[in-house]
């Protein structure tokens, strides 16, 4: 009985990735916007509508891109939800301007789109909408209020690459978009990410932020006869290294998620009579959404027991984890922003959260110890 312990997250490897790693080291071309980095984006762009996917070093720098394209500045505020990794509000703080934080919906874990309108002052420049575990905000009331308020629009879909509302392809909703290829994401590359650009008037200057504030990608395509610094900017591009890995992986999306969608189901399935018995709610999602079956989660009753059910997994070889912490109470957004009210969902949800194991390699068998272990737990209340 020397079982080994199931890691919560095991970076899946699909196969062509070092062929694809060697072609760029033979290829001579390491260095960003090489052949592996058009061949992604292409790829991204189907995949989601946009008119332009950017491939960058991380999600956390193309939402800084997102923050320098939209001119965000000291004074303006920006709207998001305080359950979200603390990349989205330091977009903004980066900036000197200010996150305004908002309580989540019980039931998907997405910004509550029936607080934001009072959350909007003088101020407010935007909204950035994070689906979280990629099951959709609800995208037509959010985009409705943004057009009414004159605001912009942003998708921080680090966890939604393949998720749709209403049919549509999340990342295709806002003016701007961003993804994650963290090697905790289905598809990824160690470190990287893309930001999305839907409004064709952002794409020349994006392209010149990303690059060091040079017309650079103009030059390449032989628009302008030589490049110069034309506007600020950043090194914000993927190496053709990296974006090799990741055409290995983005071309095997489909077995990828069939194989995520496949242990997302059984959890659900196989937990739903225990979860019914203890108290424990499941994820929900909503009939307009398709999830990227990103991560599962479950809600166990109270703080205590959260503990107690994550030291159970863990002594019989689960690695179970929780995540977010509440940004609106932390240091950093009581030094940096304000919140609407003390967002009571997003702490109450950030109490008794688990995320369970979930990657492609995952096997039967550890998907049944996983089961197993859970549902040998009974909550006590
Ligand atoms: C992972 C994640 C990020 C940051 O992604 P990196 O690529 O690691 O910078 C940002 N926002 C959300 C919601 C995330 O889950």
């Amino acid at each position: 009985m020397n079982q080994s312990a199931i890691p919560f997250n095991r970076p899946h490897l699909a196969g062509a990735e070092l062929d694809l790693i060697e072609q760029a080291v033979l290829g001579l071309h390491t260095s960003g916007d090489g052949p592996f980095t058009r061949q992604a984006s292409r790829l991204l762009e189907s995949a989601t509508g946009t008119a332009r996917a950017l491939l960058t070093t991380s999600c956390t720098h193309a939402l800084e891109m997102s923050a320098v394209l939209l001119d965000l500045r000291e004074g303006d505020e920006v709207i998001l939800p305080s359950f979200t990794f603390v990349s989205t509000a330091n977009a903004i703080v980066m900036r000197g301007a200010t996150p305004v934080f908002v309580d989540i919906r019980p039931d998907t874990l997405n910004l509550d789109e029936q607080l934001v309108e009072a959350a909007i002052t003088p101020r407010t420049r935007g909204l950035i909408a994070v689906h979280y575990a990629g099951v959709a905000c609800e995208m037509d009331t959010l985009q409705a209020i943004a057009e009414r308020n004159g605001l912009w629009l942003v998708e921080d879909n680090a966890h939604g690459l393949n998720g749709r509302y209403r049919g549509r392809p999340l990342g295709s909703f806002g003016e701007l978009a961003t993804l994650s290829f963290h090697e905790t994401k289905n598809v990824h590359c160690g470190e990287g990410g893309a930001l999305l650009v839907n409004d064709s008037a952002l794409v020349e200057r994006a392209e010149v932020l990303r690059e060091k504030g040079t017309n650079r990608s103009q030059f390449f395509r032989g628009q302008v006869d030589k490049y110069t610094w034309v506007d600020v900017g950043s090194s914000w591009l993927l190496a053709d290294l990296l974006a090799a890995y990741l055409v290995g992986q983005l071309e095997a999306l489909d077995d990828i998620q069939a194989r995520r969608h496949g242990i997302w189901d059984r959890y659900a399935h196989e937990l739903r009579p225990w979860a019914a018995d203890n108290g424990v709610s499941l994820p929900f999602v909503p009939e307009e959404c398709d999830h990227p079956a990103h991560l599962f989660y479950v809600l166990m009753p109270t703080l205590e027991i959260r503990q107690a059910f994550i030291e159970h997994l863990a002594a019989r070889g689960v690695q179970a984890v929780f995540h977010y912490v509440p940004l609106h109470s932390s240091p950093g957004g009581r030094r940096f922003g304000r919140s609407l009210d003390d967002c009571p969902i997003t702490g109450d949800v950030s109490d008794r959260l688990v995320r369970l194991p979930l990657y492609a390699g995952l096997t039967e068998q550890e998907c049944d110890r996983v089961v197993e272990a859970a549902t040998e737990f009974e909550c006590r209340l």
